[in-house]
């Protein structure tokens, strides 16, 4: 691990306008990727700002009903939360199907939206990967992709996003509020804060340096049956294959998004439209204009039938229900 400096913010704004000043700086939450990074040497930030003591650890009710997540809301607290487990299913089972429990106690609301990708590649630095190193090409193209994309990369990268949580809160249509340096907040769709890889596959969203993120807003809870399917190599402690978050009304209608196929969590309109018509026809339209290689061709029918299943077990708990 390279030498760093470090502090510990008092404010929001304060950690904003440090990280703008201090060239090389990174915010520091659960720490859970970002320190394995460090010891790798892929990320070799020269300052840490600690945001720990923030006021960024509460989940509260909104005024229109939804519901805020502080940016330090550790992974466990939310899954357990009480409003969490009731009014957005989807969301609690998405984040106790990812990492294991230690690091959901350390892990953060914000660290989990921003934490890199798993391709073997980018942890590789003996290999040319254009995330790590921009330019230097990409090694997973004709290597090793099994667990990378098949829909949304480019021929620059093709790593996926890894979080179970923020296919959750795309299939929620959450928001990100964050704080700029000059004191300036603003609201991020879900849908607009992930950025696909083109040409530049190491700008992984559209924030601006030094912009931190405080909290994600869920909107009003959608009602419906809530489930979160992730398929993996190993039971427990692996990221997705696949995964499905889903949520689906008693007439059939809903919302649904996969996880482990892109860059992002993958939610296409159209495709939910289809699902009164069955797996198949959502899973061609999520999947349309899919690039799989021979490693990883497999997803697109693991995607149906994961699909399938999730659209079959959310009409028998609706069946129970009456
Ligand atoms: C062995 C292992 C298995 C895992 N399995 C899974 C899994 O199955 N599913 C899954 O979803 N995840 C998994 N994870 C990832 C884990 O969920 C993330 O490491 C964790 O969520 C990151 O949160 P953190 O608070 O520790 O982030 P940190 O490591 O502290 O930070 C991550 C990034 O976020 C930035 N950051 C942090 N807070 C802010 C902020 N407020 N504003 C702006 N930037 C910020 C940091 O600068 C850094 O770039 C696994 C991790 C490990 C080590
Ligand atoms: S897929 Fe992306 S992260 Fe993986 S080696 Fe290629 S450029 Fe790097």
């Amino acid at each position: 691990m390279r030498v760093f400096t470090y502090q510990k913010a008092a404010t929001p704004a304060e950690a904003a306008a440090a990280a703008l000043r201090m060239p090389g700086a990174r915010f520091i939450a659960g720490g859970t990727n970002l320190l394995d990074l460090m010891k790798l040497e892929i990320e070799t930030p020269a300052h840490l700002i600690d945001v720990n003591g923030l006021a960024l650890d509460k989940v509260e009710a909104t005024n229109d009903g939804g519901l805020r997540i502080g940016a330090l809301v550790r992974n466990t607290a939310l899954a357990a939360h009480a409003t969490v487990r009731r009014d957005y299913g989807v969301l609690s089972r998405a984040l106790l199907a990812g990492a294991s429990a230690q690091l959901r106690n350390k892990a953060t609301t914000a660290g989990n939206l921003l934490q890199r990708t798993r391709c073997p590649y980018f942890y590789d630095t003996n290999q040319a990967c254009n995330k790590r190193v921009p330019g230097s090409g990409c090694s997973a193209i004709g290597g090793f992709s099994r667990p990378l994309a098949i829909v949304g990369g480019s021929d620059a990268c093709i790593a996926t996003h890894p979080s179970d949580m923020a296919v959750a809160m795309r299939v929620l249509d959450a928001s990100i509020d964050t704080v700029r340096a000059d004191g300036a907040v603003r609201t991020i769709p879900i849908a607009d804060f992930y950025r696909l890889p083109g040409n530049t596959p190491h700008v992984e969203t559209v924030l601006q340096p030094g912009e931190l993120i405080t909290g994600v807003v869920l909107p009003r809870p959608p009602g419906g049956t809530h489930m979160y399917r992730k398929v993996r190599d190993r039971a427990s402690y692996a990221f997705a294959l696949v995964s499905v978050a889903a949520v689906i009304l008693p007439d059939g209608t809903g919302r649904l998004a996969l996880g482990g196929v892109a860059p992002q969590p993958w939610r296409v309109a159209g495709a939910e439209q289809a699902m009164p018509d069955g797996a198949a026809a959502v899973a061609r339209q999520l999947l349309a204009g899919a690039r799989p290689t021979d490693d990883n061709a497999f997803k697109v029918t693991l995607a149906e039938r994961t699909i399938a299943s999730v659209l079959r077990e959310a009409q028998a708990v609706q069946a129970k229900k009456g």
